[in-house]
């Protein structure tokens, strides 16, 4: 058992401070008691040192509390940001992939574009020829049909993603200058185009009836009255009792009348001092001066006049002397 006291010493001498603890060891009723003194001041010196090392050991603990936390947050960070990282560098790497198919795809529009301009101005060609005003060269044959695939297959390098790049931009550098050339092209040959419709239109070109019966050529033969030789100055066109007598070309009405020779007949006149006469009409469809479209129908066939029968006479005349019809029934200009 020990007991510490602040006595005040053993003479109890009330003048004079006791500045020492007395510690008493009691350790049975059989042994003898112990004592000892220490100096007041070392159990305080003691207690303090303990709050201190306390105090310290609270201090450390708190320091190292937050340094294992900031050092967990600082881990969790970077795992964060090398998740982060990671990400962005996949979703950059799928961007370049996309854009690197978007590349390829564009270049194969491109020359699939490049493919149907050769076509249009091939077409375009074709549109002269008829017109006769080509005055191109001939194209190089496109390529057509779908191509075959295969292959072994390898990630793109960044050498041929600049050459697909390089190639695309120079067809479509090429695609534009060509589309501009095609479109003056284009417009010169509509001009053509039009002029030779123009043409066509005031141009005798087409049969003056459905019927093909041709009955009497343009030349001498036997005339069918006197049986003498004598010049037929136009077609004759056999065909049925009224059936439809078209202009062939557009014009204006120049005559119409009625004679012993020629019948009821009618006189167009057209573009390029050219005339059209219809003759042995059953019945006339216009008037003098009338203006007609090529393929209106201005009569109706008969057999008057000095006619044996029902049929047109058609006759063409260039600057008032008569001509063989034929190459003006399918005239071309
Ligand atoms: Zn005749």
């Amino acid at each position: 058992m020990l007991i510490c006291s602040n006595f005040e010493g053993a003479d109890m001498k009330p003048k004079r401070i006791n500045k020492r603890f007395t510690f008493v060891i009691i350790p049975d009723a059989n042994s003898s008691v112990r004592r000892f003194e220490v100096p007041k001041l070392i159990p305080y010196l003691a207690a303090g040192g303990l709050c201190g090392l306390i105090a310290l050991t609270l201090t450390l603990s708190v320091l190292h509390s937050q340094a294992s936390r900031t050092a967990s947050q600082l881990q969790s960070r970077v795992v964060n940001q090398d998740a982060m990282y990671t990400t962005t560098v996949q979703q950059k790497d799928e961007t370049i992939e996309q854009l690197q198919n978007e590349l390829i795809q564009l270049s194969k529009q491109t020359s699939e574009m490049k493919t149907k301009i050769d076509d249009i101005r091939k077409l375009e060609d074709e549109v002269r020829t008829l017109t006769g005003s080509n005055k191109t060269a001939a194209l190089a044959e496109s390529a057509s049909g779908t191509p075959a695939m295969g292959g072994s297959s390898h990630p793109v390098t960044q050498d041929e993603v600049k050459d697909t790049l390089e190639q695309t931009k120079s067809l479509l550098s090429g695609m534009d200058k060509e589309v501009s050339e095609l479109k003056n092209s284009i417009a010169s040959s509509k001009e053509t185009a039009m002029v030779a419709r123009q043409k066509l239109r005031v141009t005798p070109s087409i049969w003056p009836v459905d019927s093909r019966t041709l009955t009497s050529g343009f030349g001498l033969r036997q005339d069918p009255f006197t049986f003498r030789p004598s010049f037929h100055s136009g077609y004759d066109i056999s065909a049925p009792f009224n059936s439809k007598v078209y202009a062939t070309a557009d014009g204006i009405v120049q005559s119409t009348g009625s004679d012993a020779n020629h019948g009821n007949n009618i006189v167009l006149s057209h573009a390029d001092g050219l005339r059209t006469w219809y003759m042995h009409l059953n019945k006339i469809n216009v008037e003098k001066g009338d203006e007609v479209q090529k393929g209106q129908v201005i009569g109706y066939v008969g057999s008057t006049g000095r006619s044996t029968g029902n049929h047109l006479h058609y006759e063409v005349l260039k600057n008032g002397v008569s001509v063989d019809p034929k190459p003006y029934l399918s005239y071309a200009p």
